[in-house]
């Protein structure tokens, strides 16, 4: 069963990414939303990738999703991870889509489009990371 690969403290919030960690640590996923074309995106830009508008807020996202990709990775790239575990590209029912980890499933069960949930995983007391389970829904 596969468990959160990330064992040390080893991403620096930013201003600009400084909310959605915060709101992780409150166990809640946050999307940036542009107010002027209305799509969502990730990750974290000063203005949107689609219309370059400024004028964007986080608002909260369901967690809810599909394995749109993913590879399993059998050597970590950095001593702060443990292998092996699976590097997923989740597309979220929203419309945006984000990379994670998958977890609470044995490797050989993960299959593209599965429905999948996010969990929330405190590596420190400081930094909590959103992964991705098989949905319970
Ligand atoms: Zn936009």
């Amino acid at each position: 069963m596969l468990e959160p690969p990330l064992t040390a403290y080893a991403l620096k919030p930013t201003p600009l990414t400084q909310p959605f960690w915060d709101a992780a640590r409150e166990r809640r996923l946050v999307v940036q939303h542009c107010r002027t074309c209305s799509k969502k995106f990730f990750r974290p830009e000063i203005a949107c990738p689609h219309c370059r508008a400024r004028d964007w807020e986080w608002v909260e996202s369901t967690g809810k999703g599909t394995l749109y990709s993913f590879a399993v990775m059998h050597r970590a790239p950095s001593p702060a991870f443990k292998a092996p575990f699976i590097f997923a590209a989740i597309e979220m029912d929203e419309g945006w889509v984000l990379f994670s980890n998958l977890i609470g499933l044995e490797i050989e069960e993960a299959e593209i489009g599965m429905e999948v949930e996010v969990c929330f995983h405190a590596v420190s007391d400081e930094l909590t990371v959103p992964l991705f389970r098989p949905a319970r829904r």
